[in-house]
């Protein structure tokens, strides 16, 4: 990839933050990645991905994990933990991982928030792109939590799922990145969608993984959705861009025209959690589906 390209230290917070009702947001880029540009893409041919998303030689495109914190209600809440530092050389060598600039323990500090102080982690799902930064290995190389006054959220049935994926995905969990939950007191398992804390809203998802949550932040007309694999990036607008790595894809389907054509509607703001470019949009509808109408920077 060109390096204009990829995000730098200087990206992996944003300046400025945005208000969504009783919430103040930023987006904390943790790391950068890359996966097979095929199977981001699914059933959509090369020619028209790669115009999009130029692959590396190994065929990869450039991502990122993007990680949504939020302030408010007195809560500190963290929207995903990102890739972490769990990496053994060959592996970080086939995901392309690298840290941007410490991940995410460093950008909160950066913040002015400790790891210690964050009250909450809120999982879409366990995959290792968005749960791995949850445990860490100490001196000892025994595992800790990275966030250890946490209250961890993940829904029941993702939970279940984790620990018992099909062999289709099991690739995609890594159970030390979240076993040290299933014996401890900061694990909320939770039974369905609706809010959370004030303002604070869960939105299961079936078609990626069973049971992954978007998360909606503010009041309908201020609201910003944060909807994790559903719609990795902003090419993932296309109806027919849709992960190989999904489940059930025509589920993904109808789960994105569900969330996206109202989104457009009334001017909620969507963040893409892979995108290396472009942080959160406000959409429009077109004839053909939803585009973007105006990009947001927080
Ligand atoms: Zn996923």
């Amino acid at each position: 990839m060109p390096d204009d390209k990829t995000p730098g230290p200087e990206r992996a917070i944003s300046q400025m933050e945005q208000h969504f009702g009783r919430y103040r947001a930023r987006t904390i880029v943790d790391a950068s990645f890359a996966l097979d540009g095929g199977a981001m893409f699914g059933v959509v041919p090369r020619p028209l991905w790669g115009r999009v998303a130029a692959p590396d030689d190994r065929n990869r495109i450039a991502l990122v994990t993007r990680l949504l914190y939020l302030e408010g209600e007195n809560r500190r809440i963290l929207v995903d933990t990102g890739l972490g530092d769990k990496w053994d050389d060959k592996r970080r060598d086939i995901f392309a991982v690298e840290s941007q600039d410490g991940g995410v323990v460093a950008a909160l500090e950066r913040l002015g928030v400790e790891r210690e102080q964050i009250t909450d982690v809120v999982f879409t799902h366990l995959h290792f792109d968005h749960a791995a930064g949850t445990t860490y290995r100490d001196q000892d190389d025994e595992l800790q939590l990275t966030f250890p006054a946490a209250l961890h959220h993940v829904q029941a049935r993702h939970w279940e799922w984790a620990f018992n994926p099909t062999l289709k995905d099991a690739g995609s969990f890594l159970v030390e990145d979240f076993s040290l939950l299933a014996d401890s007191d900061r694990l909320r398992l939770l039974d369905g969608g609706g809010e959370i804390y004030p303002q604070l809203e869960v939105v299961p998802l079936d078609g990626h993984t069973p049971a992954m949550q978007g998360v909606r932040v503010g009041p309908r007309g201020d609201q910003a959705l944060f909807v994790a694999d559903l719609v990795p990036t902003s090419a993932h607008l296309r109806w027919p861009y849709i992960m190989g790595y999904d489940n059930e894809p025509l589920v993904t389907l109808a789960e994105k025209q569900h969330l996206l054509l109202p989104a457009a509607e009334d001017g909620t703001v969507l963040i893409f959690q892979h995108d290396p470019e472009i942080i959160a949009a406000r959409l429009r509808s077109t004839d053909r589906g939803v585009e973007i109408a105006g990009t947001l920077d927080f």
